[in-house]
């Protein structure tokens, strides 16, 4: 097939050189001239296991990026669009989305044949039919469902594992307005034998898209409720409790054969410094609103909310019991993406940690595999010192903060054996065995 995606981000870069390399020919399009260039050169401008060589085996044959939507228009038969919805603080901001579907539009007033227009932002529940398809009808001067098809297809890719969710996908979903448009997606998704589909209507495509990531934003600020439980009770470690917890055969069922699966939904129910990144926050926060205004209180998701806004400074709690003040004090924090396998830094628990520890007069060092640019980026105000490994980071440290679960970072006790003195370990994800370095701190442990 013939795809066009509009926004080449984390979704509709990884979706076009995903359906790329799934046999169809796609033309990306961004209205960011750089990163166009980058894409065309082969290289993705943003960092994501096994995108560089997916996108070079790719580029040039049946993969293309330009910055030209009449083109990738015409010489298309169905359009993806992957803009942004950021959260606005009062509902989801579609202006990028309306401007993608208005120029769209447009240019389908030209286009004899049918064309698919498939949303794969998330947008809340009726985002599709009441504000896309509208613009699309009105730009285009023609009737959706008749002369062109809009489709919601939600896309549940994690940054850090993204091409190989987008490759194996748990399942696929989308609406549609009319059997043609079904047709097309059953086309564009045949490639993908053996997922499960659900075939359904676009609203609740957009509902299940946010269920889905406010269902597991709640198992972490439950997990995380637990553990501050845990370190408030004292005497009490909340990774011991997890794994009595975890060992439910309904999250972790025993075979026949005896051996038991660990589903990868309990990685989910531990505690740790807070959620982030560019989805379940904003999400999780739009739910809410987009709820409250249909006159239901989402007293749930505002409590995962609440809790997850306070985890990171339970760090800063932790620190306390061993410092009257952070004056002076060299702070090494190990990890500042939002998860392991991404730069992405947005609403990464370690903002809100680097400015506690700045604002406290903390001197800062900082590592991090891949995310330094993006830091650099964040805190233009804050002086922190960027190290290139994890043991120039941690040198002279009177504490260490790991807020990011990078595999390196397990080495961490060999390095903190060998220094003298041994400095404070404040364990923001309980990645660290609590008894493998003289000084240990950790969220769910004890805060007194
Ligand atoms: P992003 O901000 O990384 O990328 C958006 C891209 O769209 C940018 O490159 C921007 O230049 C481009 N753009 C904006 N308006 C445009 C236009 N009119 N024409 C062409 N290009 C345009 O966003 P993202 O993280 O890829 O997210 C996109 C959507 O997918 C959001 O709704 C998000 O919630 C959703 N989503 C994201 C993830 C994720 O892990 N990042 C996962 C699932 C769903």
């Amino acid at each position: 097939m013939d795809i066009s995606v509009v926004g080449t981000g984390y979704v509709g870069l990884v979706s076009g050189v995903c359906l790329a390399d799934k046999g169809h020919r796609v033309i990306c399009v961004d209205l960011d001239e750089a990163k166009v260039a980058q894409i065309n050169a082969g290289q993705s401008p943003i960092h994501e296991d096994g995108l560089d060589a997916l996108l070079q085996a790719n580029i040039g044959s049946r993969l293309t990026a330009t910055t030209d939507l009449a083109d990738a228009v015409s010489k298309s038969t169905l359009t993806i669009i992957a803009v942004g919805t950021p959260f606005d603080g009062s509902a989801i901001d579609t202006s990028y989305i309306e401007a993608a579907a208005k120029a769209i539009g447009t240019l389908l007033r030209d286009k004899e044949s049918f064309h698919t227009v498939v949303v794969k932002s998330t947008v809340v529940p009726s985002t599709t039919d009441e504000v896309v398809l509208p613009i699309l009808e009105q730009a285009s001067g023609k009737r959706a469902g008749h002369d062109f098809g809009v489709s919601m297809n939600p896309e549940f890719l994690r940054e850090g594992s993204a091409i190989g969710d987008f490759m194996e996908p748990d399942r696929i979903v989308y609406g549609g307005t009319d059997e043609q448009t079904f047709t097309v997606l059953n086309e564009l998704y045949s490639v993908f034998a053996n997922v499960d589909k659900i075939r359904t209507t676009n609203k609740t495509a957009e509902m299940i898209k946010y269920t889905a990531n406010s269902l597991l934003a709640t198992l972490i600020s439950f997990s995380n409720e637990m553990g501050n439980l845990c370190a408030g009770l004292g005497g009490i470690d909340v990774v011991d409790v997890m794994k009595g917890v975890h060992l439910d055969k309904r999250l972790s069922p025993v075979l026949e054969n005896g051996e038991r699966v660990v589903p990868a939904i309990t990685t989910f129910i531990e505690a740790g410094c807070g959620f982030g990144g560019s989805c379940f926050p904003k999400d999780v926060k739009a739910l809410i609103s987009h709820g409250q205004k249909a006159g239901h209180e989402m007293n749930i998701l505002q409590s995962v909310i609440d809790l997850n806004h306070a985890q990171p400074l339970q760090l800063l709690s932790l620190l306390g019991k061993h410092f009257d003040s952070l004056q002076g004090l060299k702070i090494a924090v190990l990890g500042l993406a939002f998860k392991p396998g991404t730069d992405d830094m947005r609403e990464s628990p370690a903002i809100p940690i680097v400015r506690a520890l700045h604002k406290e007069g903390a001197e800062i060092s900082a590592y991090d595999p891949v995310a330094t640019d993006e830091a650099r980026k964040e805190f233009p105000d804050v002086p922190i010192q960027y190290a290139a490994s994890m043991s120039a980071a941690v040198q002279g440290a009177d504490a260490i903060v790991l807020i990011t679960t990078w595999d390196e970072f397990a080495s961490l006790p060999d390095i903190i054996n060998n220094m003298e003195p041994a400095p404070l370990l404040i364990d923001g994800r309980r990645m660290i065995d609590k008894n493998s370095v003289p000084r240990y701190e950790g969220i769910g442990l004890s805060l007194s």
